[in-house]
């Protein structure tokens, strides 16, 4: 089968074409899927979601005209990213997904956005059970499979965890996104004590962001303070997937989202993963940040189950959490 993948929960504007034969999964590489992205670059602060809304109008049609040009073939099914995101956004793509799909006379797939971050790395590594360990701009959580739903192991408190960062940078006046700024700025620093916010499973980012701020703003090296924000940020969410795993009895952790590109936290998982014997996985940079690829691969996942949407039934949902999806695709794997 061949899946139309549409993402646009906020700053990516992509579509993506996927192969996909259920009986022989190919492995992904770098043509399949097939994935091009229109990106929305703020022209100062963060994203703002009505200017992210028009570049996803603007954007939309290019991207998706690129991926059926390089469709070999008919397209079987069209998926789309229901939610978590944006509102303004996810109603666009979710127009354009319910046009294409009648215009094609093909089936519609809704897709949990935080769900595809998941099950990209879950396809790639060929992990039966993983934990999963979600990092990206606007979320970030724990999320481990028990009896047909990704349950949330822990979770933030408050913002996402790329949020949180960028919020940061924007007080230093740094262009959106902040986390690449950081990492680089990072290299050159040392540490300064930080509030380390860990409350059972879950974690918060407010109190440490309001630190670092009035850290830089004391005059403390903005090297210094990157430094030590990774170095807390990062040491919070292993010690949590580290727990997530020893509470599953998992021996396997993927790392999902657009925070996953970066280099200090995938060395302290995969630290964490190789002291207790587990595996890691963090896939391709090109499948951690937002990406239509993830949706064409869970969409062609869930049609392959029987699993698409009337378009009564496909409305978009900016609060759809990982854990109300019902995973009819691993309905034949062990528990
Ligand atoms: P979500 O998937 O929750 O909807 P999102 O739409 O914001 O989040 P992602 O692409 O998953 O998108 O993540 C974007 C975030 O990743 C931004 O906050 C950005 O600063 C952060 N980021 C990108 N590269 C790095 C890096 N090297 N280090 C840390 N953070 C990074």
């Amino acid at each position: 089968m061949r899946i139309l993948g549409i993402e646009g929960t906020a700053w990516a504007a992509s579509a993506a074409v996927f192969e996909y034969d259920p009986d022989d999964p190919a492995p992904l590489d770098a043509d399949q899927p097939f994935i091009e992205t229109d990106a929305y670059q703020p022209e100062s602060g963060g994203i703002h979601p009505r200017e992210a809304a028009e570049h996803m109008g603007e954007a939309i049609p290019a991207v998706v005209e690129s991926a059926l040009d390089a469709a070999d073939g008919p397209i079987d099914a069209v998926a789309f990213s229901r939610g978590p995101g944006l509102g303004p956004c996810l109603r666009i793509v979710g127009t354009a997904a319910r046009a294409l799909a009648g215009t094609l006379d093909v089936p519609l797939v809704g897709v949990n956005h935080m769900v595809a971050h998941l099950e990209i790395g879950r396809y790639g590594s060929g992990f039966d059970s993983p934990v999963c360990l979600n990092a990206s701009g606007a979320n970030a959580h724990l999320l481990g499979y028990h009896d047909g739903r990704y349950r949330v192991l822990g979770e933030t408190m408050d913002t996402g965890v790329g949020n949180a960062i960028d919020k940061f940078t924007r007080h230093v006046g740094w262009s959106h996104p902040g986390g690449p700024k950081v990492e680089e700025a990072a290299k050159d620093g040392e540490y300064v004590d930080l509030p380390y916010v860990v409350k059972g499973m879950d974690f918060s980012f407010s109190g440490l962001m309001s630190a670092a701020k009035a850290e830089y703003d004391e005059g403390t090296p903005v090297e210094d303070v990157c430094f030590s924000l990774q170095e807390t940020i990062f040491a919070m969410l292993t010690e949590v997937a580290e727990r997530a795993l020893s509470l599953t009895g998992s021996d396997e952790l993927v790392l999902g989202g657009g925070v996953g590109q970066n280099e200090r936290l995938r060395e302290m998982l995969s630290t964490m993963c190789a002291d207790r014997g587990a595996e890691f996985y963090a896939p391709d940079p090109r499948y951690l940040r937002d990406n239509a690829g993830m949706i064409a691969v869970l969409g062609a996942k869930m049609l392959a189950a029987g699993d698409s949407l009337t378009i009564e039934e496909s409305a978009v949902d900016p609060n759809f959490r990982p854990d109300e999806v019902d995973v009819t695709w691993r309905a034949d794997e062990a528990s």
